[in-house]
């Protein structure tokens, strides 16, 4: 426990935790193996209530903070990236930009439906020659009477296609007045004309998880589907993904956690040379580093979580919360596969899995590369 949460969060923290040992963690392997999204997963969690945690209770949310939304993607990822992956992008990157940029109508219209668990929303954001650098967007929205016609193209983009899935946030090209390339979002329902979605199959990690590539033909979306105000779209992805970071801050710190918790359980079952490797020093410093990063990790991110909470500004310490919470991922899933060696290597074992998943967390949402940069830009230097 941290000074930084409170006994009410550590009560979440176990109802979040028992929820995911029961219902995520036998099915986690098999999923991943077969590479199947789990359409009754994904309604199990919004009955839950792991949809919508930060949103307030009158769009069918839970009304908690920041913190309470984190832990609860700790949680999942404790057990199984691939759910956490689904929980988190509906969170962070489909109702949240909705919430915070949506007229009271879109939010009518859109977040209870989102909040229940009846529906998914996705994010498009990457395509083809837009990844790290988001003005590379080449989908365009033009005005056209009383709609936008949108034609384009997005990929990798989580909760994409399967059958839960409403709609996307798509961040589209609106040239400005003086011909100079702007970018707006606009709410694309899954069933406008010309919208076509395909599931991007053959992941090394989260593998359970629903990743799409989607096409947009003559779309015509009513004018009123534009979100928050014309132009204003990169500022609103960036605002976004500053929150969207720290889910996956979460992700890498809720693996490191299981892994580490793999390797502690495993050190003291085996014995070679007569005694439990965990006796051995060179095991017990293993162990010792990965406690270490771990409470770096949740202290660093937490912090960002409250600063976001007191409405401070948070996008320094979520960026520093991401990368750093990202390598630890790496660092303690490798350790501890150095520590069940042979057996690590097996499919049998969730530890191999861990490792897998643990590679997209310095990629998505900001390479850590791209977050030395906004460090960087923090710190005055670029
Ligand atoms: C499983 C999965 C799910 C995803 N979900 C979504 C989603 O829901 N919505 C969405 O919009 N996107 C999503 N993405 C896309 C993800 O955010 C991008 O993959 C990520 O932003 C990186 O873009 P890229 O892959 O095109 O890499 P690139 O941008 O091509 O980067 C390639 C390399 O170049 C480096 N590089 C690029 N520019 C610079 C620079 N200026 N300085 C130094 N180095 C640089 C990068 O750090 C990286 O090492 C997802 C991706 C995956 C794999």
């Amino acid at each position: 426990m941290s000074i930084l949460n409170t006994e009410q969060h550590e009560t979440f923290r176990q109802k979040v935790r028992a929820f995911a040992e029961k219902e995520i963690k036998p099915l986690a392997s098999q999923l991943d193996e077969n590479e199947t999204f789990s359409v009754e997963l994904a309604k199990k969690m919004g009955q839950e209530g792991l949809f919508g945690i930060d949103i307030p209770k009158e769009y069918g949310g839970q009304g908690m903070d920041t913190l309470s939304y984190i832990i609860a993607v700790e949680e999942l990822a404790r057990v199984d990236s691939s759910q956490a992956a689904t929980m988190c992008a509906h969170n962070s990157l489909g109702l949240a930009p909705l919430y915070n940029f949506g007229t009271e109508e879109q939010r009518q219209k859109y977040v209870p439906m989102l909040t229940s668990g009846e529906g998914l929303w996705a994010f498009g954001l990457t395509e083809v020659n837009a990844g790290s650098d988001a003005q590379g967007v080449e989908t365009i929205a033009e005005e056209n009477g009383d709609h936008w016609l949108i034609n384009g193209s997005k990929r990798y983009i989580t909760n994409g296609s399967n059958e839960l899935m409403k709609g996307v946030t798509v961040l589209a090209v609106t040239n400005g007045e003086n011909g100079k390339k702007r970018f707006s979002t606009i709410l694309v329902d899954r069933d406008s004309e010309g919208f076509q979605t395909k599931r991007m199959l053959g992941k090394m990690m989260w593998r359970a998880s629903d990743t799409a590539e989607l096409k947009f033909t003559n779309i015509k979306a009513p004018k009123e589907q534009l979100l928050g105000k014309k132009d204003k779209g990169l500022g609103q992805m960036l605002k976004t993904l500053d929150s969207g970071r720290l889910s996956i801050a979460a992700m890498g710190l809720g693996l490191a956690q299981g892994a580490f918790e793999m390797a502690m359980e495993y050190s003291k079952k085996r014995v070679q040379f007569g005694k439990a490797i965990a006796e051995y020093q060179a095991t017990s410093f293993k162990l010792a580093d990965m406690a270490l990063k771990l409470e770096l990790g949740r202290n660093t991110l937490y912090n960002a979580c409250k600063l976001k909470d007191a409405g401070k500004p948070f996008g320094k310490e979520a960026a520093m919360a991401k990368l750093y919470c990202s390598d630890i991922a790496k660092e303690i899933s490798d350790e501890a596969i150095q520590i069940f060696s042979g057996q690590g290597l097996l499919k049998s074992s969730a530890i191999e899995r861990f490792y897998r998943d643990q590679r997209i967390l310095q990629i998505g949402e900001g390479t850590s590369e791209i977050l030395r940069i906004v460090i960087s830009k923090h710190l005055g230097l670029v």
